[in-house]
């Protein structure tokens, strides 16, 4: 069965913040592109998970090291608030040692951020189809020819020139066949109460108290039906506990995403390193945001795999190993990498991402505001 309902320049499966943020890149390009996401709404983990951080984009020692469509959604999440740009960065007068004083990121409102993030797709032409899950792909000797989609319609096919696998957990590039690891999960529950006062709040439980560092803790893969079913029930139960310790509040809302940090991802053609720093292919910096530290380039070839010639992967389920995964699996990082690849899909032309010419990528990302090494914001 292949009953097409859309043909585009590129599909994107995943509308969390690196499906977003790799739409926007290949929309602007000019490309017509599909953007299919299972849930109701945009942002993935930062919005339906309740996750609302925005780390930072500066390296902890005063220096802005992402720019372009990272630093572009980190304000719109802000855009029907509350929340604030810290002090240092929003003066662009302050000095590096100023800079130095206070991170640039900023906690927002997942609601607020996911209004935001319609108006934005939807200005730039980008074809959304929500509420639709993508189940395989249909390949075709090198490239991916398609994807099977289950929607109100039924079980259809989208086509495309390329894609990209933006679904945090690399589902698209495994059922392709393509080579990938498996992460640890700790235990996770973060969800909206109401204070004694009436207040709305955000509150995390689980990991690090129950998880990092501590080797004796359960660690959920996440993939199959039964796993994540008792991660979900497991959160829940932490928040009940609470609950039950804190009976002059009660909880608001419940995330929609399973809060799994690192389920799977690709191997890639490289996979980043947390021992180096430096890659001919860079097309991006990232901070450490768990501390002041130099920034990390970001190489290209961890954005695809050697398998298939038109699929780019962007966001958490992206080549980075150990370390690195944790320094790339959050949002900043997953927004640089979206932009990355919809910016590689834009020069695509029917070629093969192995040999597209990276130079001509760096400029690109260049001329939108993306920074690479020798242009950061000092
Ligand atoms: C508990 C927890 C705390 C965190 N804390 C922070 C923090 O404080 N700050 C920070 O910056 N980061 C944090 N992170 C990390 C960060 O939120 C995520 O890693 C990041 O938002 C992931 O973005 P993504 O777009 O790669 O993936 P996701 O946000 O997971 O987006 C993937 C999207 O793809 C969709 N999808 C998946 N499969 C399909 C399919 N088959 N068909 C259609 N759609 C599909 C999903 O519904 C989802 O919307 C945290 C993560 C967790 C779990």
């Amino acid at each position: 069965m292949d009953s097409v309902l859309a043909t585009h320049d590129l599909v994107v499966v995943g509308g969390g913040l690196a499906g977003v943020s790799a739409s926007l890149a290949a929309a602007r390009r000019g490309l017509s592109v599909g953007l299919v996401e299972k849930g109701p709404y945009l942002g993935g983990l930062a919005t339906m998970g309740l996750v609302a951080i925005y780390l930072p984009l500066c390296d902890g020692e005063g220096r802005q090291v992402l720019g372009g469509i990272a630093e572009e959604l980190l304000h719109l999440s802000l855009k029907y608030g509350p929340g604030q740009i810290p002090e240092p960065w929003q003066d662009p007068a302050a000095t590096q040692k100023q800079r130095a004083q206070a991170r640039y990121r900023v906690t927002f409102n997942p609601a607020s951020f996911a209004l935001a993030l319609d108006e934005i797709v939807l200005a730039s032409g980008i074809t959304l189809y929500l509420d639709t899950l993508c189940t395989e792909p249909i390949l075709e000797d090198r490239r991916l020819k398609g994807v099977i989609v289950e929607g109100r319609e039924g079980r259809r096919s989208l086509h495309a020139d390329s894609f990209i696998d933006a679904t945090g957990d690399a589902l698209l590039a495994q059922r392709a066949g393509c080579k990938c690891a498996l992460g640890q999960n700790w235990l996770s529950s973060w969800f909206y109460y109401v204070g004694a006062r009436g207040e709305l709040q955000l509150k995390s439980l689980g990991a690090p108290a129950h998880g990092t560092g501590d080797p004796t803790a359960k660690k959920y893969p996440g993939l199959t039906s039964g796993d994540v079913t008792t991660y979900l029930l497991e959160s829940r139960r932490l928040v009940r506990e609470w609950c039950q310790e804190n009976t002059d509040k009660y909880p608001a809302i419940l995330p929609t995403l399973a809060q799994l940090r690192t389920p799977r991802r690709i191997e890639g053609a490289l996979t980043m390193e947390p021992q180096r720093r430096e890659y001919e292919d860079k097309v991006g910096l990232i901070g450490d945001w768990r501390r002041p530290a130099p920034a990390y380039q970001v190489p290209f070839r961890s954005l695809y795999t050697l398998e298939f010639d038109n699929l780019l992967v962007a966001g958490r389920c992206m080549a980075a190993g150990g370390d690195a995964w944790e320094i790339m699996r959050v949002i900043p990082a997953v927004a640089l990498t979206g932009e990355v690849a919809g910016t590689a899909a834009s020069l695509l032309a029917g070629g093969s991402v192995q040999n597209l010419d990276v130079r001509s990528l760096q400029e690109e990302l260049r001329k939108s505001g993306a920074l690479l090494d020798e242009n950061r914001k000092d």
